[in-house]
Formats: structure tokens, sequence, C-alpha cells
């Protein structure tokens, strides 16, 4: 089979303006950037669509590769062959990884969105604006100390620290000359990729302009020598960081392989931070399409659990049908095969690995909305093997669907799409996992109980003395985002499979007043990750003439 590279090459697309009438989008509603890319405005007319909406989620990811956006671009070609309008809401790569890790972030195989080159560079500029708008205030803050600190911050209780879109483990840690260098000691501050970045959230969670700007306001930033906290609002720069953000709040449109309309929109990683694509770029599917997919990143335990509980509050619509992907090959590693010998049959290793999809299904469903698996076809895996798994998805009554959009695109998921249809007419209350009002400490452990299957939650001494801090401000009825491996169901990334019995340890807890949730720390977690030996930028070439290879 032809590299993603090679296929993408070869694509003949159509032009931007063609892929937004699919949509009914009016041409003053587009601004292209190019002609296979276009941001689109608020100006979209309400339409009579069905709103189907369908999340797309996944088992813990393994280094054997699940394929979830793969699944969802080839089920949203599917679809588009079943004669639904469909769009696809997905969210934009960091470039940090790219550069690391070889691969893209934009499917795989005939199932792609393009121009896939493009979609993992640079894009519109959206995280670039998200990492200027980042660094601007924390600027704005320094100097608001260094010229006479009006507002009296704390220079060592400052809560905002850095970004860039570059794995650099060289500035995880950081100390800064805030004030002026005879009075101040140097404080301690760090980096984080943009990804994590609290203003990615808000871009991703703003309904609007109005919002946006509303919720830069609230961001705090620190606190003042009383103890008192400073938002970004007392700093009065609420503006000028809209500003910054005004083109990158809306949302991008490419397409699949197939011309399938693809909204590629914001992009919060699932295990330090939100994991969805951005409110508005799920909207614009709703508003324009009869059927909507939407991804959440990483594991239904991470992405998956955050777009229900956080993330439709803010949409204001659940999904009308889960799918939860799931490879024969990750699932064989959750069940402690070597990974240099995956490709071999091992039916004792799948029969193991099945529990950790089983937990998956079983979190998901509690949410009461129809739970369908995708069972994402490799080259290496057996009859056998898959029988077996088709085989305990029927015996738990789970309807599954065997796809290869990898390697026939839409073609590869009819099956699947047709199982989504009839799912998204049923109809279904929905539960979410905890209610506002409930204490952080419940919201936490009722996470950790339904969508981990944890026994308690713990605190670390300092996570303790936050929480106290968190309720006597009465910032404890926020909803609350846990930045966990994704590598495991526990806190800890070795433990694969469907462990019992674990406690999650909480090691920080941090007020993002602007997305309006708590970060809980689940374990030990790295906002900055790092480049590894062999990093990919190693082996990317470009000729005199602009030919690029290497990068996936
Ligand atoms: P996720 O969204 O879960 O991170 P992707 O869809 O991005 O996963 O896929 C990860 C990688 O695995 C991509 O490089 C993709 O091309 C590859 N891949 C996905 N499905 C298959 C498959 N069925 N066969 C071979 N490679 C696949």
């Amino acid at each position: 089979m032809k590299t993603d590279a090679e296929i993408s090459q070869e694509a003949r697309l159509e032009p931007i303006s063609k892929i937004a009438a699919k949509l009914n989008i009016p041409s003053s509603a587009q601004s292209a950037y190019g002609n296979q890319i276009a941001k689109i405005s608020n100006q979209v007319p309400d339409q009579e669509t069905k709103q189907k909406l369908v999340l797309v989620t996944a088992t813990n990811p393994t280094k054997a590769g699940e394929g979830k956006s793969t699944v969802l671009i080839g089920l949203g070609d599917a679809l588009t062959k079943l004669g639904q309008r469909t769009a696809i809401a997905i969210r934009e790569p960091s470039m940090g990884p790219v550069f690391g890790m070889k691969g893209g972030a934009a499917g795989g195989g005939y199932s792609q969105i393009e121009p896939m080159i493009e979609i993992n560079l640079n894009f519109t500029g959206d995280l670039h604006a998200i990492t200027e708008a980042h660094n601007t205030l924390a600027a704005l803050i320094d100097n608001s100390i260094f010229h006479g600190n009006p507002l009296n911050l704390d220079p060592d209780n400052i809560v905002w620290n850095r970004v860039e879109d570059v794995n650099d483990r060289g500035l995880r840690r950081i100390q800064l000359q805030r004030g002026k260098l005879r009075e101040q000691q140097p404080a301690n501050s760090s980096f984080s990729i943009t990804a994590a970045s609290e203003i990615m959230a808000i871009l991703c969670l703003a309904a609007n302009l109005a919002d946006l700007k509303h919720r830069l306001g609230q961001i705090l930033i620190g606190y003042n020598q009383k103890q008192e906290p400073v938002l970004v609002s007392d700093l009065g720069v609420q503006d000028a960081l809209t500003i910054i953000l005004k083109d990158a709040l809306q949302p991008n449109l490419v397409q699949t392989l197939a011309g399938t309309p693809a909204i590629v929109h914001g992009g919060p990683f699932a295990n330090i931070a939100m994991g969805c694509n951005s409110i508005l770029a799920t909207k614009l599917g709703l508003k324009t399409a009869d059927y909507t997919l939407t991804e959440a990143g990483f594991g239904a335990d991470l992405g998956g659990q955050k777009f229900m509980d956080l993330v439709t509050p803010q949409l204001q619509k659940t999904p009308d049908a889960v799918v939860v992907v799931a490879s024969v090959r990750s699932l064989k590693l959750n069940g402690n095969q070597a990974e240099s010998t995956l490709d071999q049959e091992n039916m004792p290793a799948l029969r193991q690995g099945v529990a950790n999809l089983d937990r998956h299904v079983h979190a998901m469903e509690a949410y009461g909305k129809p739970v369908i698996v995708a069972i994402n076809q490799f080259s290496s895996d057996t009859d056998a093997e898959l029988a077996l798994l088709e085989q305990h998805l029927q015996k738990r009554h789970v309807p599954h669907a065997l796809t290869t959009t990898f390697q026939n695109g839409g073609a590869g998921a009819l099956e699947l799409g047709k199982l989504v249809q009839k799912a998204c007419d049923q109809t279904a209350d929905f539960h979410r996992t905890y209610q506002p009002q409930d204490s952080l400490e419940l919201k936490l452990t009722k996470i950790a109980q339904r969508s981990y299957g944890a026994r308690k939650v713990t605190f670390s001494e300092s996570a303790h003395s936050q929480l106290i801090d968190i309720k006597q401000r009465g910032w404890d009825k926020l909803p609350v985002c846990i930045s966990k491996t994704q590598y495991s169901l526990t806190d800890d990334p070795q433990k694969m499979g469907a462990p019992t019995g674990f406690e999650i340890h909480i090691t920080k807890l941090e007020p993002k007043l602007g997305a309006g949730f708590i970060v809980a720390q689940a374990g030990k977690i790295i906002t900055m990750p790092g480049l590894p030996t062999m990093p990919a930028a190693s082996n990317m070439k470009i000729t005199d003439q602009g030919e690029i290879s290497g990068l996936f």
C-alpha cells in the first residue's frame, strides 16, 4: 500500500468554496487561505438539519495504534456515501509532536483530511496566535510588577507561565527576573506546550467573541500580597488578548480525500487538557450538516469523559451515539504481549486485553447513549483474532463493526455508518457523571470510579491544602478537568489492561477560572513533552523546488 504522503500527494482536492457549498455556507462567511483552506465566520445562517452528533473515542492508546482519527474520517466519508450531509469536527494538530514522533494527526491511508502537510504545520496560525496571546499576557504581568506593581502582585505567587508549540524539555523549569534586578530574587516559572495553555481551552469553549473576551478577563494570573486572587480583568488587558485571537476563534474548513467537509479547530491534548475540538467547530457542523462527527482525544477515560461532562453543558447538546475505536494490536498490548511480537497471533493476550475495551465501553454506556465499537483492522490481524473480538462483543450485546477505513476510505466503514445511523435514531436519556453542586472531592471520586474503575481518590499534602484554599474561595463548584496519563486507566502509565482496586493520587489542583474548571493533576504529569532519541525532524527533507519528504 502507498504511504500516507503518497496518497495525499495524489489527491485531487475540490476548491474549498465547493466544500463550503456542501454545507450551504455562504461565500460572505468564508475567508480563503489559498484554494483548500477557509476560515468560517459566525455569519452562517441557521439551517434545517437533523443535528445528529456522534462522538468518536477509543481505548487507552498504545504504541500499536488505535486509529481514532482514521476511523472517524472514514466514517464521515461512509455517511456521505450513504447519502447523509456530514461534517467532521476534529482538533488541529500541535507542531511539537510532528517533529518528535513520526506521524501526523490528519488520519491515515485512504482516510485523511487534506491538505495534510499544511494542517500539520502552521495551518492558519491558530496555535501561533494562542502562543502569542499566552506569552503577551506573561510579559504584561511581569511588566506590571516591574513598573511599580500597582496591583500589589506577589512575584512569587504568579500562576501564569509561558508556552510554545515545540517539544522543548530544557524549558520545563525556568527562572525569571520579574521585578527590578536589585529588588527581587529570580522567581521560578515554567514553559508548557501550547496545547496545555488555558487560552487553548478558552478558545475551545468560547461561544463567540464576547464570551472569549469575558473568559480571558476571568483568567487567574496570581495572588496579591494579601493573598487575594488577581485576574486578567484587574490588569485590564482582555481586549488586547482578544484582538490577538480574533481570527483564531474562527473554525477552519478543509476536506477529506473523498470531499467530505472537515472543520478543524482547537487542539488541546486530552492528557493535560480538555482533548476536544472547539465548540464553535462542532456547532458549525450541527448547524450545517445532518451528521456531525467529533473526536475525543486519547481514550474514553480522558477526552471521552471530558467531552461528556465539561463540553456538553457548553455545547448544549449531548452525543446521539458514541463510537469506541479499538484494534486487535492495541488490545494484545493491553494483554501483555511484547511490542516486538505484535505481528504474531496471540489469542491469550487478546482474551486478556479485551478487558480494557470492556472498561471503556462500560464507562461510555454509563452516560446512557448508544455505544458502538469500531474494530480498526490492521493487516497483521488474523481471522481468528478478529473472530474472537467480534464474538466477545456479540456476547456482551455491544453493536460493533469491522472497519477498513485505512485501506478503503469510506467504503471500509459502511456497516459502521449504518449502525451509527440506527443508533442516532434511538432516544436515550443522558446521565452525566457528577452534578455541578457536588463538592470537588465528590466530582473527582465519581469520575475516578465511573470512568477509570478506581476504588478511591487520595490527595497529596499540597493538593489537600489547595483543595481547602479552593473551597474557601468558593471555586469548588466548578467542573473538573483531570490531567492524567493516557496509557493507563490508573495514574501509572505502566499499568495496562483493566486494573482494579487502585487509587487515583491527586498531586495538584489548579483553578482555571477563564476556562471555568479546576485542573486536577493525577500522578506525575509533564506539560512540556521532550523529543525522542531519533526525532522525526532528522529524517525530513525539502528539495529546492519545495517538495517535502519524511514528514509522515
Ligand atoms: P489516533 O487518532 O487514535 O491517534 P490515528 O488515526 O492518527 O490514531 O492513527 C495513528 C497512526 O496509525 C497513523 O499514522 C495512521 O496512518 C495509522 N493507522 C491507523 N489505522 C491503521 C490501519 N488500520 N492500518 C495501518 N495503519 C493505521
